[in-house]
């Protein structure tokens, strides 16, 4: 074997490689949500927010985060369902992460969203939000994972 045959088989295997990536894809189920991490330079942080939807309940669930005024924690709150108490907070007491209020001023690049069939998306920015603790624009999301 000569060495252009050697690199053409090279290119072929990579191409397969790309062709089977591809296809492990378009496999992959088209609503899965994301984990979240949140965290904040004054030491608060949250673990694990699983957000948007599932494969089950993707038509009538869409979890986003929200600030719970009583507890001043990150709560949960259905987009879809916006009345609807949070597990631990009184829907009237969450303001949802979208408020400008709450949002990051300059929110730079998306880290996340998710399409809601009202061709409304909902938004996770790489910016700061109003951290819960300290009230400061310095709360940040980092992505931990999927499920649906
Ligand atoms: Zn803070």
């Amino acid at each position: 074997m000569n060495e252009t045959n050697a690199r053409e088989k090279g290119m072929g295997r990579l191409l397969a490689a790309l062709v089977l990536v591809g296809l492990l894809g378009l496999a992959a189920p088209a609503h899965a949500g994301d984990i979240l991490d949140a965290s904040c330079p004054c030491g608060y942080h949250k673990e694990r927010l699983f957000l948007y939807g599932g494969r089950a309940n993707f038509k009538t669930i869409c979890l986003f985060p929200a600030l719970c005024k009583t507890s001043r924690e990150i709560t949960l709150i259905n987009v879809l369902d916006p009345r609807r108490d949070p597990r631990d907070c009184k829907a009237s007491d969450a303001l949802s992460y979208e408020h400008p209020s709450l949002a990051p001023t300059e929110p730079g690049k998306s880290m996340s969203y998710w399409r809601l069939s009202n061709e409304r998306t909902v938004t996770i920015y790489e910016g700061g939000y109003v951290c819960p603790r300290c009230g400061q624009r310095t709360l940040r999301f980092k992505h931990a994972g999927n499920w649906d």
